[in-house]
């Protein structure tokens, strides 16, 4: 009889992509193995767009930085113990930096595990994820999958963002239920990251010290970028008049050509102004702690979605704590019309700085040294660039990144993606495979060192073997920092294979390799892979002794007795 017909069953696997897709998880970034190998499969041929990967860092990376451009969690997906160490180097860079990010991995048997017989990749994962992440959480039983995967994506987002780890053991993958049972178990989440505003005297303290200063300042950070209300920023800094700096991942937010950037007068800016108003951005030490450099009487104005930021370096004297664009809209309802216009004298001193500086930098962007220097590559490739606006830049490296920063405008917000708020490196593939991914067809060009680049270098087969319009041109001087120094026999600690021929590398995959010795070589070779659109890499041969010892942030090594410096 038809009611004795064997109830249809589903699994562990189907509950998370059925979870997953519920949400609108379109991409997995991640390298398959025991036990989640079956669902990288299912989770493509159910139509989500699987990203392999050769490495879990690169993938993880991928995700965090889909994370900071979609504002939708990027999805990880790692193997047991060892891959999911190696996921969760990214995870803790995207808690760092305040990307949403979940990493999903599989974990081995519980039993074995707990009682430490020694079971293949065992590893207590949970545990070992929770100090790098903003919550950790495992899933135990299969009927819990829709509610960890929830939870999972909700702590991802809302509030600050950041890394959560979510653990499935194989077991529960593997667990059978009821199908109907099973769809009853899984959730579509309202309102993941809820507007948060506010409060209204909050709001009126702020304005009372804009309106009062003499020398006002905003510093706009990749907090701001992230909270994509590009217009509204854009109208506050425009109808009050006041100058900003941009930090490096808020560059193309504003246009970097706006007239009331005053990045090419950061240092009189931060010397004098006497309120300064942090959006998105951190008082970190990519901002001395707001201590060194800075106006010893300055008083802060601070915007952050998170209320612990507040004080952490600097005493904040007007705290706005809410989304950005809430705290904004708030400001501009209460701000009367005229009430916040920052003083013409201050404007002008910083425009003569800027004018100033900026013909000192052309001066040295004019000089065309052989052999080839950092600056006359990256002029080569800002030149280039700057034809296709949209382009989204991945920068890592030590004078790679430092430089390029200040010689590449950006145009459009969220295309510069670079080493962020710990300086890492091994970003730079992960960062461009998921920009190609998410950029809609837009270029993406990584300018990496040659030792940054070795870190994800061998991505370039997953670059190529999806064919993304991924170009990577990396300055090659032969070493972390500088390739040309000596230190008894051997490669000095310092030391890469300033003849290596990186270009080839590429072209081992199918890609188009490039080996570029001049400025006027960079020019042509960048143009014909942009226009090309295919996967191609153009190694910069750079001269071995250009560059500086941990490029602009040397005063962080330490000086002992040995140490020449
Ligand atoms: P940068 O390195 O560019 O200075 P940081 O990463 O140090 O930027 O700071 C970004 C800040 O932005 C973090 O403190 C984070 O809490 C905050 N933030 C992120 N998203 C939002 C948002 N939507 N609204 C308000 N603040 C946000
Ligand atoms: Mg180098």
């Amino acid at each position: 009889a038809a009611t004795d017909a064997p109830a249809e069953l589903t699994d562990g696997y189907h509950l998370v992509v059925d979870a997953l897709k519920m949400n609108g998880v379109e991409t997995v970034y991640g390298v398959v193995g025991i036990p989640v190998t079956d669902l990288a499969r299912l989770a493509q041929a159910e139509g989500i767009r699987y990203i392999g990967f050769r490495h879990e860092s690169n993938a993880g990376h991928a995700a965090a930085i889909a994370g900071y451009l979609t504002q939708k969690p990027g999805i990880a997906l790692t193997v047991s113990a060892p891959g999911f160490l190696n996921g969760l180097v990214a995870l803790a860079n995207a808690t760092t930096n305040c990307f949403p990010m979940v990493q999903i991995s599989g974990s081995s048997e519980r039993h074995l595990v707990d009682l430490k017989q020694g079971d293949y990749e065992e590893m207590d994962q949970l545990a070992a994820a929770q100090p790098f992440v903003k919550a950790a959480y495992r899933v135990s039983r299969v009927e819990d999958i829709g509610r960890g995967i929830a939870r999972a994506l909700r702590t991802a987002v809302s509030g600050r963002p950041g890394g959560v780890y979510l653990d499935i053991p194989a077991a529960v993958l593997g667990s059978v239920m009821d199908k109907e049972a099973g769809a009853g178990t899984l959730s579509r989440l309202v309102d993941p990251a809820p507007r948060q505003l506010p409060a209204p005297e909050a709001v009126d303290r702020a304005i009372d010290l804009l309106a009062n200063a003499e020398r006002p300042l905003v510093v706009l950070g990749k907090g701001a970028a992230y909270a994509q209300a590009d217009d509204k920023v854009r109208t506050f800094i425009e109808s009050t008049g006041i100058p900003y700096v941009p930090m490096s991942m808020a560059k193309g937010l504003l246009p970097d050509d706006h007239p009331q950037s005053v990045a090419t007068a950061r240092s009189l800016a931060l010397k004098k102004a006497d309120v300064v108003m942090l959006v998105g951005a951190r008082l970190n030490w990519l901002l001395n702690h707001g201590e060194r450099g800075w106006n010893p009487d300055a008083k802060f104005i601070q915007i952050d979605i998170e209320a612990k930021e507040m004080d952490s370096n600097q005493p904040i004297s007007a705290p706005l704590v809410g989304d950005i664009e809430s705290v904004l809209d708030q400001l501009a309802d209460r701000t009367k019309p005229g009430q916040i216009a920052a003083p013409a004298a201050w404007r002008e001193e910083l425009a003569a700085r800027s004018a100033q500086n900026v013909a000192k930098m052309a001066k040295r962007l004019e000089a065309d040294p052989h052999p080839m220097q950092f600056m006359g590559a990256l002029k080569a490739v800002r030149d280039v660039v700057h034809q296709h606006p949209d382009t989204y830049i991945v920068n890592e490296g030590a004078n790679t990144l430092d430089i390029a920063r200040n010689v590449i405008d950006m145009h459009h917000p969220r295309r510069r993606l670079d080493s962020g708020t710990w300086g890492v490196m091994g970003i730079g593939m992960g960062y461009a495979i998921a920009a190609a991914v998410e950029s809609g067809g837009a270029p993406v060009v990584a300018i990496e060192g040659d030792s940054a680049f070795g870190f994800s270098g061998m991505e370039i087969e997953t670059i190529c073997r999806y064919h993304l319009p991924v170009i990577t041109v990396i300055m090659n001087n032969g070493g972390v920092y500088r390739g040309d120094e000596v230190i008894g026999e051997g490669p000095a600690p310092t030391t890469l294979m300033s003849a290596a021929r990186h270009d080839r590398m590429i072209e081992a995959f199918g890609g188009t390799g490039y080996r570029a010795t001049t400025p006027a070589e960079v020019t042509a070779a960048l143009s014909e892979a942009i226009a090309a659109g295919g996967p191609a890499l153009i190694d910069c041969v750079i001269d071995p002794s250009a560059g500086t010892e941990s490029g602009h942030i040397a005063h962080l090594n330490p000086k002992g007795i040995t140490a020449g410096n």
